[in-house]
């Protein structure tokens, strides 16, 4: 495999750009090794600078739930390209898409366009703490909500790969009102709900999290949680930027049959655009300015284009809901499969995994939190990571996120990501 482009260009970026990259974990710095530059994607491949050719498991961190350069998006955006690209005025769209949004998402009953996943849980936060007249919050350890301050303490995704969980520029101020619990452990959430009474405004996790490798609620948890919430006038915030219309139309929450007061949304919502979205509650919403006090604003918000990408897919999704049950499938043979090759080749690594999300973790213990999450060894996840690459399987570049599948992954491809993982797992355990 000749990357000698890709080389170039990362050589090239790193005087410009802190690191060569604009978002962390792109570096490959937990996996050793150069980034792979990307020129282009299709379906379930990526292209990159050298001409290389990857079967790829990420979708852009999630959004491209069909495949890469689905005809369909790719129409409505040169369609509405045609009128120009941003008008900061409100538009006919705009209310298609929070009115499908509404439809599609059990809790939400009205909703805010956003630029990004960060926007969204940031807004949501402010909104909660509006409402309540309360400070603090409750925030699971390695989950991840984006980089708002107060959400970077024992942070997931690209905060733990790179070693920064708590990042340095939170000031101690911010970082006191964040309150730290174990994911799936109700007792600890009581017992903080104990030491702060009165004084905490919501509780926001992942709900199925994929920022410390992919990781499931057990039995009652959620339940658990709601109940803990209403009983105590808590916002429930789910976080689905990555559950939100992939695990089913109405994420983590349809399928746990489980709802939150509040929800934040992003990746699949913009079809590979910048978008994010929070909504929730009529009464909880109506605090957002200029319905009520809490102010949030965005000179892009509900961008035409943006919206012309995600009500594409959103429209597709609704009214194809046959795509679950396909992707369920997909995410089933691929977690399967890997976990038959193990077996047969002695390894009983933890392999988690729900509709079309999964991880391999390269640990025998199971993986319910953040400290099982890290008994990982990420040392031979690097190994395996390059090994898979060598073979022309793209992975996420980290032990600490979870794969995303996507409609494009056709059996024959699922066939050689199986082969490529039963010659990796064997080289790396050589
Ligand atoms: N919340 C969750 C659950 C996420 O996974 C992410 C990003 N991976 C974010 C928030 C932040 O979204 P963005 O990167 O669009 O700011």
């Amino acid at each position: 495999m000749q990357i000698s482009e890709s080389k170039r260009l990362f050589a090239h970026a790193k005087t410009f750009i802190p690191g060569g990259v604009n978002s962390p974990v792109r570096a490959f710095r937990a996996v050793g090794g150069e980034p792979i530059f990307i020129k282009k994607a299709d379906g379930a491949y990526l292209f990159d600078e050298d001409g290389n050719s990857y079967i790829e498991l990420i979708n852009s961190w999630g959004p491209m739930i069909l495949g890469h350069n689905h005809p369909m998006i790719r129409e409505a955006v040169i369609q509405a390209m045609e009128n120009g690209t941003s008008f900061g005025a409100p538009t006919a769209r705009e209310v298609e898409m929070a009115e499908l949004i509404v439809k599609m998402v059990p809790s939400v009953e009205k909703v805010r366009m956003v630029n990004s996943g960060t926007e969204a849980t940031m807004s949501a936060i402010r909104v909660a703490r509006g409402f309540t007249g309360r400070d603090k919050f409750i925030k699971m350890e390695g989950h991840y909500h984006g980089h708002g301050d107060s959400f970077l303490i024992s942070a997931g995704s690209g905060a733990i790969t790179m070693g920064n969980p708590d990042s340095p520029g939170v000031t101690v101020g911010t970082a006191k009102d964040t309150l730290l619990a174990p994911y799936n452990d109700l007792e600890a959430i009581e017992r903080l709900v104990e030491a702060n009474k009165g004084e905490i405004a919501a509780l926001i996790l992942e709900p199925v999290p994929g920022n410390m490798g992919l990781t499931l609620p057990l039995p009652g948890y959620l339940e658990g949680l709601r109940e803990i919430c209403t009983r105590e006038g808590i916002v429930l915030i789910f976080d689905e930027v990555m559950t939100g219309f992939r695990l089913a139309k109405g994420g983590a929450q349809e399928l746990f049959g489980v709802t939150p007061d509040m929800t934040t949304l992003g990746k699949i919502i913009g079809g590979g655009m910048p978008v994010g979205a929070y909504g929730g509650k009529k009464e909880i919403m109506q605090f957002v300015s200029p319905a009520g006090p809490v102010y949030q604003a965005g000179t892009l918000s509900g961008n035409p284009i943006a919206m012309a990408a995600g009500l594409a897919m959103l429209r597709y999704l609704d009214t194809h809901p046959e795509v679950y049950a396909q992707l369920a499938l997909i995410g089933r043979k691929i977690a399967e499969g890997i976990t038959k090759i193990n077996h047969d080749q002695n390894l009983n690594y933890t392999v988690n995994f729900v509709g079309s999300m999964y991880s391999l973790f390269f640990t025998q213990q199971p993986v319910i939190d953040f400290e099982s999450a890290k008994t990982s060894d990420t040392v031979l996840f690097g190994r395996y990571f390059q090994e898979m690459l060598k073979r022309g399987v793209y992975l996420a570049p980290s032990q600490f996120e979870s794969l995303f599948l996507s409609t494009a992954l056709t059996d024959e491809l699922i066939g050689r990501i199986l082969l490529a993982h039963e010659e990796s797992i064997r080289v790396i355990h050589q």
